[in-house]
């Protein structure tokens, strides 16, 4: 059974509590992470907790632990943990108050939790054939750019997908390209990738940085910018990025084929330098 870590203390899953009156129960109030690990070495970790804290921040929670104290806890974590592939979901509520109240408690103390599982990213068959995907009206609120509890959206919209065979949804609003439930959406036009910008409408994701890093360092041309339904609908390459799936295509939208049905070359070379830089990374141990 995997070990947790539940506010200061390592135990075995199914014996960690938290109290009913927990803000992150009631209200979902707080923030998570989700930090791959390969090889037992969390991969971009200072990036991971830069987005915690920019989570924290517009929250208003404080940050219960430095860098320093997460990095060993996360460290810690994985070393209680059998497998050397480990993905460490981290969690901060703003805590259990006394009473339920919408107003936040004068004097509370954050919950802090954090997760391991095996890793598993998409197999080759996978990635041979692409995933299916829909699309769906972005019905989330408006700061999709924090990482919170809150994900009744996402997981409402995923479902709808799945239930119809499709692996990930991928969500438009006002008739632009937002992104998927749990990943960020790249297209490819014309021998370009494209992909929409950072802002309040979509989750900034440690893959997509390190995708456009990638096609900067290998000179793949790529362009950051507002991409509309139209563009989605006839684009020679979808792909999916997070970091589970990594670098996933998808081969079919709302039934129709992307392209010819088949993963692309371009998904194919990024997958291969997303795979390079990740053996570099663990290479040099950060
Ligand atoms: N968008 C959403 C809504 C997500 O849940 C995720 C997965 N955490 C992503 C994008 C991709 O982020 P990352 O590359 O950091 O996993």
């Amino acid at each position: 059974m995997s070990i947790v870590y539940l506010n200061g203390q390592f135990v075995p899953q199914a014996e960690a509590r938290v109290s009913v009156m927990d803000r992150g129960f009631l209200f979902a109030d707080g923030a998570y992470e989700l930090v791959p690990v390969y090889s037992r070495r969390p991969f971009r970790l200072a990036e991971h907790l830069r987005r915690l804290q920019h989570t924290l921040d517009a929250l208003r929670i404080p940050n219960p632990r430095t860098d320093a104290e997460w990095t060993d806890l996360i460290h810690d974590l994985v070393a209680r943990n059998a497998p050397d592939d480990q993905s460490i979901y981290l969690q901060v509520t703003r805590g259990a108050d006394v009473r339920r109240d919408h107003a936040f408690p004068q004097v509370v103390q954050p919950t802090v939790f954090m997760l391991s599982s095996p890793l598993v990213t998409p197999g080759a068959e996978v990635r041979a054939r692409g995933i299916a995907a829909r699309t769906a009206s972005d019905i989330r609120w408006l700061r999709c750019d924090l990482k919170t509890l809150a994900l009744l959206a996402n997981c409402l919209l995923k479902q709808e997908g799945l239930d119809a065979g499709c692996a990930e949804t991928i969500l438009l609003r006002d008739g632009f390209l937002s992104e998927g439930t749990a990943s960020n959406i790249f297209v490819v036009r014309q021998g370009r990738l494209l992909t929409p910008p950072k802002s309040h409408l979509m989750l900034a994701g440690i893959t997509y940085d390190v995708v456009l890093e990638l096609a900067a360092r290998h000179g793949m041309p790529h362009e950051v910018r507002e991409i509309a339904e139209r563009e989605l609908r006839t684009a020679d390459e979808l792909w999916m990025t997070s970091s589970t799936r990594e670098v996933l295509a998808i081969t079919s939208l709302d039934g129709q084929p992307v392209g010819d049905g088949r993963p692309g070359p371009m998904a194919a070379q990024m997958y291969d330098w997303y795979q390079t830089f990740k053996n570099e990374v663990m290479r040099r141990g950060h």
